[in-house]
């Protein structure tokens, strides 16, 4: 077919004049781009050999789109504007590409406040002057590790290459070349580093490095240490012919040569995590105790809360950090601290254990998650179907190795294409389904997936089952 006798989308006008009736008191300029965008995605169509769909059908899908932008289509509907429900059926509890801690209620209520509202972010009440700037995180932070002082920044990334520029100009920081991480998504400690502007003083060996190895660098007047950073290797575990200083014993030296331990501890349990049964993961008031300097760690892993750099330590290289024009370039938004201060507030309330959902996922009892997986079996009444044993992880670089118990359901016979097909349809579902494949079959884990999405996720399990295409029975 040529082009000139392929068939024609109707005007951009027609389909205007048809849009406008149901379109309300939309701005007509936003209407207008609209049906632009369905009239070219009709020509679009007709060039592939699609039927012609009429002005009326057309007019309806232009505003079918704009209801879809606004959620005014359907009760209750997640606007298009927002992101794409997601059931975390991984098993991972916090993972870093579904957007690591789902917030405690508290946070996401304090942040909405927040968001639809002013705030006194750096006004004096008492005064009606400037003031500080919004300081209920860091006050809690204080409380809760036993800090003098602390500072919240937009990651932890940021916080590591906001605290190491404390060595000022021509300073070295020493790290042992066991510690020389990559975190995950390529961002490697020596690059943050590099980036920082601070010169990188390796000691040790990968698998053994001693305090007398920093007592070396830090003695040696050439290599001018400043700082010496420790970094949790949040996403791997060292066994064998290991060894890693003492921090106690590190710190002192460090101090006897007038230099700061900054102790990025990636995760930072604010809680125990023997408590639900896990290895001991650092806190930041122990390795405070110990003499860490600054102590970072993020408020989206095991805190649970919104994404954030967390920084405790000294009065003063805290107040040094405060004043860098660098903090500024790193500072959150006044929704982040009031959501980061309303799930530190849970912490000191003695609610965390209950409140904050990373917190309830790793204490959640396997017997309440069989029971579960027992009541998917039955709404799924699939015979392929079947509740297994499966182990989560933590994620998120916190307790590297380390699984809890869990319950779950594997889907249809053991096939490889098949798996991959069916784990492809759960993610195009609604809501999207994110499981896994454990020999050669889909797994739901029942850990990471909130009691109230369970009809949800079976629903779409269901819609997901029923939709296998034909080769594949
Ligand atoms: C995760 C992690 C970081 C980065 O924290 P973000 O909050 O993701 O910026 C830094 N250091 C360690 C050891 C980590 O585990």
């Amino acid at each position: 077919m040529s082009a000139s006798d392929r068939p024609r989308p109707p005007s951009v006008e027609r389909v205007l004049a048809v849009a406008r009736r149901a379109a309300g008191d939309r701005d007509p300029d936003a209407v207008l781009a609209v049906a632009r965008e369905v009239v070219d995605g009709e020509r679009a169509r007709l060039a592939s050999g699609g039927a012609p769909r009429d002005v009326a059908a057309l007019g309806a899908a232009t505003v079918a789109t704009l209801e879809a932008f606004d959620g005014s289509v359907g009760a209750g509907r997640v606007p298009d504007a927002g992101p794409t429900r997601v059931i975390n059926a991984t098993g991972v509890i916090i993972h870093t590409n579904l957007g690591r801690a789902a917030w405690p209620r508290a946070a996401s209520e304090a942040a909405r406040r927040a968001a639809e509202g002013s705030i006194l972010l750096e006004l004096d009440r008492a005064t009606g002057r400037r003031g500080v700037r919004y300081r209920a995180a860091e006050d809690h932070l204080v409380a809760l590790t036993g800090a003098e002082d602390a500072l919240v920044v937009t990651n932890n990334a940021a916080a590591v290459a906001l605290a190491v520029g404390l060595t000022g100009r021509g300073g070295g920081v020493a790290v042992s070349r066991g510690e020389l991480v990559e975190i995950g998504g390529g961002v490697r400690i020596p690059e943050i580093l590099r980036r920082a502007g601070v010169r990188l003083v390796e000691v040790g060996t990968t698998n053994r490095t001693r305090v007398a190895d920093f007592e070396a660098a830090l003695a040696d007047p050439k290599a001018r240490i400043r700082i010496v950073l420790r970094v949790h290797p949040s996403n791997f575990v060292q066994a064998g012919f290991v060894e890693s200083p003492d921090l106690a014993a590190l710190a002192e030296v460090t101090h006897r040569h007038g230099a700061i331990v900054i102790d990025d501890l990636g995760s930072g349990a604010l809680l125990p995590t023997e408590r639900v049964g896990l290895a001991h993961e650092p806190t930041p008031r122990e390795r405070l105790a110990a003499g860490a300097d600054l102590v970072t760690f993020s408020g989206d892993k095991l805190v649970g809360g919104p994404q954030a750099g967390l920084i405790v330590g000294r009065h003063d290289p805290i107040a040094r950090l405060r004043k860098d024009p660098l903090a500024r370039a790193m500072r959150p938004d006044k929704t982040i601290l009031a959501a980061v201060a309303a799930t530190l507030a849970l912490y000191r309330a003695g609610r965390a254990m209950t409140e904050i959902p990373v917190w309830r996922m790793l204490a959640t009892p396997v017997d309440d998650l069989r029971r579960r997986s027992e009541a998917l079996l039955v709404t799924l009444s699939e015979g392929s179907a079947e509740g297994i044993e499966l182990e989560s992880t933590v994620g998120g670089g916190s307790v590297p190795g380390e699984t809890l118990p869990s319950r779950g359901v594997a889907l249809g016979a053991a096939a490889g294409r098949a798996a991959t097909d069916l784990l492809a349809r759960l993610r195009a579902g609604d809501p999207c389904v994110i499981a896994r494949i454990e020999r050669d079959r889909v797994v739901i884990d029942l850990r990471t997936v909130p009691p109230e999405d369970d009809a949800a996720l079976a629903g779409a399990v269901a819609c997901a089952l029923a939709r296998r295409p034909a080769d594949d029975r």
